[in-house]
This record gives C-alpha cells, sequence and structure tokens, in this order.
C-alpha cells in the first residue's frame, strides 16, 4: 500500500476503522478473529509508516507453527553438522547487519532436491541442497541469504497478510501437505506431486523482490563479501529462468525472476558498492564446507530426474532413478521417502512399506515418512499400524488438522466409531470444506452425534 503524506496524517489521527474499505475491513475482522492485533507500524527498512495487521510476535508465532510443516514437507534438516553451522555462521554474521537484527533467525540446509531458498516471516530461512549445488562461493550464498534477509527485514509476508488473503492460503496449504496421500479423498495420483510444493510459501511481488536484492547485496557488503557474490547468484538464476530448469519452478513461482534483477546487480556492484569489489567471494570455503552435499550430487540430480518423470507419471523410469540415487547415496531420507512414495503411486504397497520403514530408520527424528507410512497401511487396510503412524506424526508435528482426521478415520477402520467420532468432531471444527470434512460430517450423522 502506497500512502500519501496526507492519508499518513489521517491514520495517525482518526482510528485506522474510518480509513478502511469494506474488504479490508472483513479482513481485519477475520484476522483479529484469529488473535491478530490490528494498526500502522514504523516500517523497520524504510522508518515509514505502513497499514500493519501483524505484529512483530504475531510473525514470530506463525513462523514457529508453520515453518516446521514446510522444513518437514522439504525432507528435514541436513543431518550433516558442518554444513548446518556453516550456513548459520554465514546467515549470523549477515542478520547482525540487518535492519531487525532482534529477530530470532536460523538458517537451515534442507534436504528437497529442487532448487530454491525461502523465508518465514519470523526469521527462519532455509536452503535447500539443490540451490547449494548451484552455488559456486560463499558471497554467492551471502547474496541469496541476503535476499531472504531482505523479505523479512521489510515484512513483505507481513505486509501481503495485511493486504490479503494469505491466512487462509497458509491454513489451506497445510491441507494441501496433508491431503496429498490419500486413497478415497481426492486421488493419490494427481496431488502426490503436491508435497513440498511450497503452499506454505509467500509469493513476492516484482517491487518485493528488487527491495529484497537491494537490501541483500547491502547486508552482504556490510558483512565484508565482494558485491559479485550478488552479480553471480542473479547469472546463475538467470540461466536457469531463460533454460526453464523444471526443478527451480518452485523458486521462480515464488521469487518473480527477470533480467533487469540480473542488470540491477551488475550495475549496484560496479556502482554504489564498487569500493567493495575486492572484498572476497571465499570459493575455497565454501567448496569445503558444502563438500558432504557435492558428493551426493550425482544423486540428488538422479532425484531431480526421477521428480521429474513422476509429475510426467512415468513412474517405472522414476522409480529407477530413485533406485539408481540410492545406490550412490544408501540411505537418503530424500531418496528413500520418494521411492516410497513413487511406489505408492505404482500400487505396490509392499515395496512402498519396505522403503518408508528404511526411510524412518534413516532419519527418526523427521515426520513426513510417518505420514506417507500411514497412508500405506491406510491402503493395505492396516489400521492398527496406521493409527499409530499418524499418532507418531502428530507427536512429532503437531498442528496439522488432517492428521485428527486419518486418525479418526484409522480407528473407523478398526470398528471403533465411539473412539473415532470425538477426531472427526475435532477435525470439523478446524476443516469445514472437502471430501474429508464431508466424510467426517457424514458419520457424525449416522452414529447420531449430529441430529438431522
Ligand atoms: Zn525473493
Amino acid at each position: 500500500m502506497s500512502l500519501t503524506a496526507s492519508d499518513k496524517d489521517l491514520i495517525m489521527k482518526n482510528s485506522v476503522g474510518s480509513l478502511m474499505n469494506r474488504r479490508e475491513f472483513i479482513h481485519l475482522c477475520a484476522l483479529s478473529a484469529a488473535g491478530f492485533a490490528a494498526g500502522c507500524a514504523t516500517n523497520p527498512v524504510t522508518g515509514e509508516s505502513q497499514f500493519m495487521l501483524v505484529s512483530e510476535a504475531d510473525e514470530i508465532k506463525m513462523d514457529r507453527f508453520y515453518s516446521p510443516q514446510q522444513l518437514s514437507s522439504d525432507f528435514g534438516v541436513v543431518q550433516d553438522k558442518q554444513l548446518e553451522q556453516y550456513l548459520q555462521s554465514v546467515g549470523k554474521s549477515m542478520a547482525a547487519k540487518t535492519h531487525r537484527p532482534q529477530m530470532p533467525y536460523r538458517f537451515l540446509p534442507v534436504n528437497a532436491t529442487y532448487v530454491n531458498a525461502y523465508a518465514f516471516p519470523g526469521g527462519t530461512i532455509a536452503c535447500t541442497r539443490g540451490i547449494l549445488l548451484s552455488l559456486e562461493n560463499e558471497a554467492e550464498l551471502a547474496a541469496l541469504i541476503g535476499h531472504e534477509l531482505g523479505h523479512v527485514n521489510a515484512r513483505h509476508t507481513a505486509e501481503i497478510m495485511s493486504k490479503s488473503q494469505l491466512t487462509s492460503a497458509i491454513v489451506g496449504g497445510v491441507a494441501v501437505i496433508a491431503g496429498v496421500y490419500d486413497k478415497n479423498y481426492g486421488g493419490v495420483a494427481a496431488q502426490i506431486g503436491m508435497l513440498g510444493s511450497g503452499a506454505l510459501l509467500a509469493s513476492y511481488s516484482r517491487d518485493n523482490e528488487r527491495q529484497a536484492d537491494d537490501l541483500g547485496i547491502e547486508y552482504m557488503v556490510k558483512a565484508g563479501y565482494s558485491p559479485e557474490g550478488m552479480v553471480g547468484l542473479m547469472d546463475m538464476l538467470k540461466s536457469m529462468s531463460n533454460h526453464k530448469v523444471s526443478t527451480a519452478d518452485l523458486l521462480f513461482a515464488t521469487h518473480p525472476m527477470s533480467n533487469e534483477r540480473y542488470k540491477t546487480a551488475v550495475k549496484t556492484a560496479s556502482g554504489k558498492y564498487n569500493a567493495a569489489k575486492s572484498n572476497p567471494l571465499h570459493h575455497e570455503r565454501y567448496m569445503d564446507n558444502t563438500a558432504g552435499v557435492r558428493k551426493v550430487k550425482n544423486a540428488i540430480f538422479l532425484m531431480q530426474q526421477g521428480d521429474a518423470l513422476m509429475a510426467q507419471k512415468k513412474y517405472t523410469d522414476a522409480e529407477s532413478r530413485f533406485n539408481r540415487a540410492l545406490k550412490l547415496a544408501p540411505n537418503d531420507y530424500a531418496g528413500l521417502v520418494k521411492l516410497s512414495q513413487c511406489q505408492l503411486m505404482m500400487k505396490n504397497y509392499k515395496k512402498a512399506d519396505r522403503s518408508i520403514l528404511l526411510a524412518k530408520n534413516a532419519y527418526p527424528q523427521e515426520a513426513q515418512a510417518y505420514y506417507l507410512s500411514g497412508f500405506i497401511k491406510l491402503n493395505r487396510e492396516d489400521y492398527v499400524p496406521a493409527f499409530s503412524d499418524f499418532n507418531t506424526y502428530d507427536k512429532k508435528l503437531p498442528g496439522n488438522p488432517y492428521v485428527i482426521f486419518y486418525k479418526g478415520y484409522s480407528l473407523e477402520g478398526q470398528r471403533r466409531n465411539k473412539e473415532a467420532a470425538p477426531y472427526y468432531n475435532k477435525f470439523l471444527q478446524i476443516v469445514q470444506q472437502g471430501k474429508q470434512a464431508e466424510h467426517a460430517y457424514t458419520r457424525l450423522k449416522e452414529w447420531g452425534y449430529i441430529k438431522k
């Protein structure tokens, strides 16, 4: 929202309500009902007053609730202490130079193989193995992290939420992640590819991107890197965008890309930040600290090919890519989950079950495998272990309403209707639409819990 000086005065003088149109008012009510405070805030980057419905505490609360779901759908944090500490130290050194150094930042490498990086509004920033493989040096990594820090500092997600319907998009996003393996509700085949599709991530405007680039280069130079890192990053993204690299689709969906961003980086690096051009890029240090990911580089490329084949429903070919990937990187959690998903799609439940057990053992702290495992059990009509899987998922990653539904569904499968009813009831209090809601409602009616 861009306000004129007199608009800003009005906001200062009057209550917010008098300035809102009907849609904004309805939205405000929706947010307030969810526990958000309304009002005006000073943007930490521009220093200007902006219409803001989301407080800093809300940003952190949302981050804590939604980021674990996204991290899990990206196969969790890479089990590589050196890499994790490295990202954390590069990120922290830059966070100290930002406009909101007080935010509880964390910088995480995630196991996903597609090319992406993202930020949640409270300061959780993640980079996939796919993008880490595409970078050449630490300055490019700093540029990438700087850009994401830019989104957090300019409060872009909070801004989008204050203007639009991101809350409902986010709640729907949990649904998308939750619903994918369903046998009876919505079709497994069409939706399995949706997992990790980033439904929980904000889509930024081109202006947001320009501002994040601007802030990113500022932060990285302040942290002592050469601005050439931003040029290198933009060059890499530009060539991916031009060659329509499908593993980077989500990146470009959530971060609009144009040649303009590359040109701006070249201009800014040689203009405003020319003096910093002789600062280091740290190529060696980057290669050393990302050696663990590089070691399984060919396995990751095979998984990317497998994903593309899955999207084309060529499951036999996809399965063989995942199997080849796992020969190169045995016990790779993402590889095992993908293989199991593929086998589930082929209705080979026995194989899918075996693969998902290996995945659970490879990364016991991670939740997603339990979800998939629960669905495989439902397909085998093995309702007792299905309940146990959904229950474990719920303990590891609470707050997903669909898990509540499937716990009820697993109990119904065991003809324990009395115990299933409270789960269906609880689910309906959160979700009122879709096939699962219809199922829960119908059963509660049949069982006499809802009067006709
Ligand atoms: Zn962006």
